[in-house]
């Protein structure tokens, strides 16, 4: 089948690892799907995996990817009872867990320590024709999504959406800041936060991004740089935002810790710019500020999301969309930081 995949990892051109070309078309195992794929989006997940830097340990040859849509092609032996039937549209949620921990018996799996995305560990990505998943992690595609679109709902929004309800628990009229609005999770939090009621303050270091920023529901589109925190201090009667949306790291790290109210959160699920900005910590105290990581989404705050984003309406931004044969092109889009929302590959 053909996949685009990692040949290598690491290196002074990390793109130069992607090839896209022949992988042996998996089998599913019990309680496993293989599914037909159709749509994928970009997440800099993937870039990361090609600069080396992963989650778990991986080995080379490693087909990319961690979200999609496809049909479901065929059940390994014990398909659990319930699952779509073979043909059926699905929107596949990308995570595995190991179902024993004290974690995954309790209420959020999300802190089981052997948890694995699509492409980590020893899971094969969804770039390719087919994917193997466990049979309960597709769900029915949402109908008034395109493939590309509803592919964007199991990383960039699911990421987006545990950031704002779950870990920074935003209400209706509460202030957020979205540091790098316009990327993947940047123009989903946007979105969902918008379609919520809350105050949205978008951030952004391009003008072109922050006129989209403005159509997709932002309150106030804020230029990123130095005057940025007092901007949003003056928009907020000098208290600051409720919380920040923080997955840009160094370049944004001190805005972010002025612009939020005493006793704000920051929730952080990436730092694309960098992992080490000076922490402030008398900053953080005096402040009584609350920093709180967060990665990805539950499976049943992925069943909230998809209803959420239906029953408001919300269309993920799609920027451009390529066959998988000119995965390179994606790529070095993604790499050039030049998008805005998603970029999807199309799988024939
Ligand atoms: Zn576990």
């Amino acid at each position: 089948m053909l996949a685009a995949y990692a040949r290598a990892l690491g290196g002074d051109r990390p793109l130069e690892n992607l090839e896209i070309g022949e992988r042996p078309t998996p089998q599913p195992g019990p309680g496993q799907v293989r599914v037909r794929m159709r749509a994928v989006t970009l997440n800099h997940h993937d870039l990361w995996t090609l600069r080396g830097v992963v989650g778990a340990p991986i080995t080379v040859p490693r087909i990319l990817g961690c979200d999609g849509v496809g049909t479901v092609d065929e059940y390994g032996p014990d398909r659990p009872p319930g699952t779509p039937d073979p043909g059926s549209e699905v929107l596949i949620y990308p995570m595995r867990f190991c179902g024993r921990c004290r974690a995954c018996q309790g209420d959020d799996p999300m802190l089981c320590r052997s948890f694995t995305l699509l492409s980590d560990g020893d899971m094969e990505g969804s770039l390719a024709e087919f994917v193997i998943v466990p049979a309960l992690h597709v769900l029915p595609k949402p109908a008034s999504l395109s493939d590309a679109q509803a592919a964007a709902l199991a990383v960039s929004f699911l990421t987006a959406y545990r950031m704002l309800f779950v870990k920074a628990a935003l209400r209706p009229g509460s202030r957020v800041l979205i540091q790098g609005a316009g990327g993947g999770v940047g123009t989903a939090a946007v979105q969902l936060a918008s379609a919520a009621g809350c105050i949205v303050f978008a951030s952004s270091s391009s003008k072109a991004k922050l006129d989209v920023l403005a159509g997709l529901g932002a309150q106030h589109v804020i230029p990123a740089g130095r005057d940025a925190a007092k901007t949003i201090l003056a928009l907020t009667e000098g208290e600051g935002v409720d919380a920040v949306i923080e997955t840009v790291g160094e370049a944004t790290w001190g805005t972010s810790l002025r612009a939020v109210r005493r006793g704000g959160k920051i929730a952080v699920a990436g730092a694309t710019t960098g992992p080490n900005p000076p922490a402030d910590l008398a900053r953080v105290f005096w402040h009584q500020l609350r920093i709180v990581g967060s990665t990805m989404g539950s499976l049943p705050e992925f069943r909230d999301l998809i209803a959420f984003v239906e029953r408001a309406r919300i269309k993920p931004v799609i920027d451009a969309v390529y066959p998988l044969s000119r995965a390179r092109d994606a790529f070095a889009m993604l790499d050039s930081n030049t998008h805005i929302g998603k970029i999807a590959l199309t799988i024939p």
